[in-house]
Parts: structure tokens; C-alpha cells; sequence
């Protein structure tokens, strides 16, 4: 028997099992997809918010802050890319500055350190590339970016080797009670039996929660979709620009990553399938219109890629952290959407301390809360790289050229805890195919090292699971003749 079912692999989900690996308890996180990180946290901003722009007295205020303080050591413990960089809510015309008052003021009450208005020529002198229109700002000092997909992973990774276990491709079908240990939960893995189960799964959160309670909330898929900047634009911008945000959302931004690429959107749309993450022509339209506002010397050819993702807005337009009123050790983690990731760090030790509490579970004595990165090529120096190369050859294959990845990256990415099992997967632990040329190079290869790491044929090789698959047949089987 388990003492603790997670539903849902995203930066919650897996910050919840890490969290909870502090503690002596048989923890299971089911993922329904086929790796971790494939909902909301793999396609967001990358910024860790100041705090300023949630109404004061919410979840979304206290875990915003709370969350936002936690990420130099968090970021430190699991060896993952963040940086302070500070954003700035720039007033352009009209209402726009009286709505910069308004953001100060909120943000004071709650509790955010360090905000200040800036004049236009702070402004021009701190990012010289913004528009010379504008007219004033609001300075977010403790605003950061992060790398959401590496944070997950490495939730996930430290999660496994403090004793929890994940399953993926294991969705979760029903949820019932079961007197010998308080809840069945049904998967398409299998059944499990456990003490408590907590709701994690981003946008299907109140699927789950109908399972079990009665007292109901509803998610509704709300879009962003983007533009990535190529790298040779890297230092366009110090800090994250945003214009004032609107009922939607916090409206279109110009935002530096931590990989260098700069990231254009998102757009706010509601939409009715919650797996809509396509990029549509209106919606890009309405990104560089956005962008171009900010950024005016925009290179129409910057662009490597397009992406989108679906936010979890919940209809009580916050996030619901807790047990269920009426189910006993049912958890939720639900209606977290932006700033989810922000505040991920708080809600996992929030969570975390409040289920151990109701187990009366015990320390786990050998809790290890590091992680080491998988070394990254592209980050050594010569000397580095000599040395790398001289213990594993497989250094000085280099898989991705966009991104100089190289093919013991690769391999480790595939045997790490957790590890990738998809060429999505690759990607996101690796960055290969994540440059210039979006994967049009180092695929192939991709595809025969997780052949030859997983013991499978190219033909069971899937893009991102499911019937993504990246071959459909031979030409010529392996005598020679047609198939
Ligand atoms: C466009 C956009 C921009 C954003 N920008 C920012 C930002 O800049 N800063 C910020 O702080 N936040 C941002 N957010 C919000 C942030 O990304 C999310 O709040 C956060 O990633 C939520 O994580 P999660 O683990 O709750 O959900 P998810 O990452 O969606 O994970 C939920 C998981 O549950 C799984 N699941 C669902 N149903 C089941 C089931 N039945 N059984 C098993 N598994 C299941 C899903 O497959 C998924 O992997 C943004 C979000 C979007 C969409």
C-alpha cells in the first residue's frame, strides 16, 4: 500500500513528490502523458513574478511571493538555470500611468520588496531598445526567469532519488474509496492503493476533484501563444518587458530566457478543447502587434519557432491549495495557472508539510535535497572540454550544432532518473533541436541513440508519445528486399 498518489507531472506535481521525499513515505506520481512536464510547465514565460499583479489577500498573492523568495536556494539545491533579471510594466499612453499607480500601490500591500516607478529615461537607459515612447514604469526588482522544463526535471529527478517512484503514460480513471486504506485509485497503469491522493493535473484539476467531491469548481482553457527570438538577438533585453495587463492575463511581453532566446506573447484566448495547443495565424497576428509596441525595431526575421499553451483558469479565479472539504486526505492542487510556476516552490512546501502532518508521517533521514545538472558542453571552457572529453568520449560528439549538444548529454539525459523516453524528451532535458534549425539536423541521431539507450526499434520511437511516432516503416527491410 501507498501513502500518497500525486496525479499530475508538471512543476507542481513534481515539486510536491519532492517535497514530500523529506518525508519516511511511499509516494507515487502518475503522469498521464508519456514524460513529465508535457502540460502547462513546459510552455509558459519562464518568469518567476515579483508579486505585483494578483489581488491582494488570494492564494495567488501569498504563493507568488512566498514561491518567488525560494527560487536562489531551490535553483541552487537542484543545480537549475535562474536569474534576478527584473522586469518592468511600462505605460505607453492615456490610463496606462494612472494604471502604473494602481500595480505600485497593489504590489505594496502585497509585500513586494523593492518596486519603484521609473521615468522614461531610466527606462531608455536601462533597455535602450524599448520604444522611446514610453512614458513611465514600474521597476520589479525581484522579478527573475527560469528554465521551467529543467526545474521539473530536476523536481522529478531529486524527487526519485530521495525514494519516490513516477509512472508515466498512466492516467488517472477513477478515484474511489476503499475502507482498507482510504483511496482506489485507477490508472491506466494499474490500481494503487493509498492513504491520500493529491490533484495535480493542471487543466483536467477539476476532473480529477469531480471524482471525489462534491464541491465542484471548473477549469477553463484559456491559450498563450508565442514567437521564440533566436539567439543572436540575446541582450536585446535586460529585463522582462510587459505592457498593463488586461482581464486576461498580463499581456503581451518581450521576455529574455535563461537560454538566451527571447520569447514574444502570449495572447489570452478562451477555448473549448483543453489539448488545443496549436498556433493559429489570428494569434501570432495579435503577438506581434503586442511586441511591436515594445520591441519597434523588431526584425521581421528573427523568429525560430512558434509555440502555445493552455492555461488552467479556474472559475473562482484562484488557486484552490488544500484538502477537500468533503474528502478526507483528497488534496488539491488546482486552478494554477500563471503565476503557477512562480509560485511552485510554496505550494509544494505548503502541501507538502500539510499532508505529512495529517500521515503523522516521520523525517526520512536520507534526504538528499541536491541534484546535479547533466553537464552541459556548450557551458565549458576548453580546459572544460578536454577534460569532459577525456573521460567520456562521447563528449566530443556533437549531436545538435545549434546548440552544441553533445551525444553524452544525450545518452545521460536517457539514463538519469525520470529520464527521457521521447525526442521531446531529449529536447527539453537537452536542448537539442531547440536552436536554428528546430531539430532539422540532429533528429535522426536523436532518434538511434534512444534506440540503442532503450533497447527499442526506430519505429516504437515517438515524437512526444502516444501515436507521434517519427517513422511509420522501412523502405527496405534489413536483406535488402522492399517491406
Ligand atoms: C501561456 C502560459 C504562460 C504562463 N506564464 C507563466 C509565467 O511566466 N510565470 C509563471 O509563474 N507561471 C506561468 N504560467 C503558469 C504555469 O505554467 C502553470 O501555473 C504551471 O506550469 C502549472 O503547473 P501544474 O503542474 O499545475 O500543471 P501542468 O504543467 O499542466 O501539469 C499537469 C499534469 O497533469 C497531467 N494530468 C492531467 N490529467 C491527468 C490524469 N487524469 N492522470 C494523470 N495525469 C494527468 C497532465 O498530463 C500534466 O502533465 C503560464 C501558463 C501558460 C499556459
Amino acid at each position: 500500500m501507498l501513502d500518497v498518489v500525486i496525479i499530475g507531472g508538471g512543476v507542481v506535481g513534481c515539486a510536491v513528490a519532492r517535497e514530500l521525499s523529506r518525508y519516511d513515505l511511499r509516494i507515487l506520481l502518475l503522469e498521464k502523458t508519456a514524460d513529465i512536464c508535457n502540460g502547462q510547465s513546459k510552455a509558459n514565460t519562464a518568469i518567476v513574478h515579483g508579486g505585483y499583479d494578483a489581488q491582494p489577500g488570494t492564494n495567488k498573492a501569498k504563493f507568488n511571493l512566498l514561491g518567488n523568495a525560494m527560487f536562489e536556494q531551490i535553483c541552487t539545491e537542484l543545480e537549475v538555470p535562474f536569474k534576478r533579471n527584473g522586469s518592468l510594466v511600462v505605460a505607453f499612453e492615456g490610463d496606462d500611468e494612472q494604471m502604473i499607480d494602481r500595480l505600485f500601490e497593489r504590489g505594496q500591500e502585497n509585500g513586494v520588496p523593492g518596486l519603484s516607478i521609473i521615468d522614461r529615461e531610466e527606462i531608455l537607459r536601462r533597455e535602450p531598445n524599448l520604444n522611446p515612447t514610453a512614458k513611465r514604469a514600474l521597476l520589479v526588482r525581484n522579478a527573475g526567469i527560469c528554465c521551467p522544463y529543467e526545474l521539473t526535471q530536476a523536481y522529478a529527478e531529486n524527487a526519485a532519488c530521495n525514494g519516490a517512484e513516477f509512472i508515466r503514460e498512466a492516467e488517472v480513471t477513477s478515484i474511489l474509496p476503499n475502507p482498507q486504506s482510504g483511496w482506489l485509485v485507477r490508472s491506466m497503469a494499474g490500481e494503487f492503493e493509498t492513504r491520500a491522493v493529491i490533484n495535480c493535473a493542471g487543466i483536467y484539476a477539476d476532473k480529477i476533484n469531480d471524482m471525489v467531491s462534491q464541491d465542484h469548481f471548473s477549469i477553463h482553457p484559456r491559450r498563450g501563444e508565442y514567437y521564440i527570438v533566436d539567439k543572436k538577438y540575446a541582450g536585446k533585453f535586460t529585463s522582462t518587458i510587459f505592457q498593463i495587463p488586461t482581464r486576461l492575463g498580463k499581456g503581451i511581453l518581450v521576455a529574455p530566457t535563461v537560454d538566451g532566446t527571447i520569447l514574444l506573447g502570449p495572447t489570452a484566448d478562451d477555448i473549448q478543447d483543453r489539448d488545443d495547443t496549436r498556433s493559429t495565424a489570428e494569434g501570432l497576428k495579435k503577438v506581434l502587434a503586442g511586441a511591436g509596441k515594445s520591441w519597434p525595431e523588431l526584425p521581421g526575421r528573427a523568429f525560430i519557432t512558434t509555440f502555445s499553451g493552455v492555461r488552467a483558469h479556474c472559475d473562482r479565479d484562484d488557486f484552490i491549495i488544500g484538502e477537500a472539504k468533503d474528502a478526507p486526505l483528497f488534496f488539491n492542487a488546482a486552478g494554477i495557472e500563471s503565476p503557477g510556476l512562480s509560485s511552485a516552490p510554496a505550494i509544494a512546501d505548503y502541501l507538502a508539510k500539510m499532508v505529512a502532518k495529517r500521515l503523522k508521517a516521520a523525517q526520512n533521514p536520507n534526504f538528499d535535497p541536491h541534484r546535479a545538472a547533466i553537464p552541459k558542453f556548450r557551458e565549458m571552457s576548453c580546459q572544460e572540454r578536454k577534460l569532459a572529453i577525456a573521460k567520456n568520449p562521447d563528449f566530443a560528439r556533437i549531436v545538435c550544432r545549434c546548440e552544441t549538444v553533445s551525444e553524452a548529454e544525450i545518452r545521460e539525459s536517457i539514463r538519469r532518473p525520470v529520464g527521457a523516453r521521447t525526442v521531446d524528451g531529449v529536447k527539453r532535458r537537452t536542448r537539442a533541436g531547440m536552436g536554428r534549425c528546430q531539430a532539422g539536423f540532429c533528429t535522426a541521431r536523436v532518434v538511434e541513440i534512444l534506440c540503442e539507450e532503450l533497447g527499442k526499434s526506430p519505429l516504437e520511437i515517438t515524437k512526444c508519445g502516444g501515436e507521434s511516432k517519427m517513422l511509420t516503416g522501412f523502405l527496405f527491410n534489413r536483406g535488402g528486399g522492399e517491406e
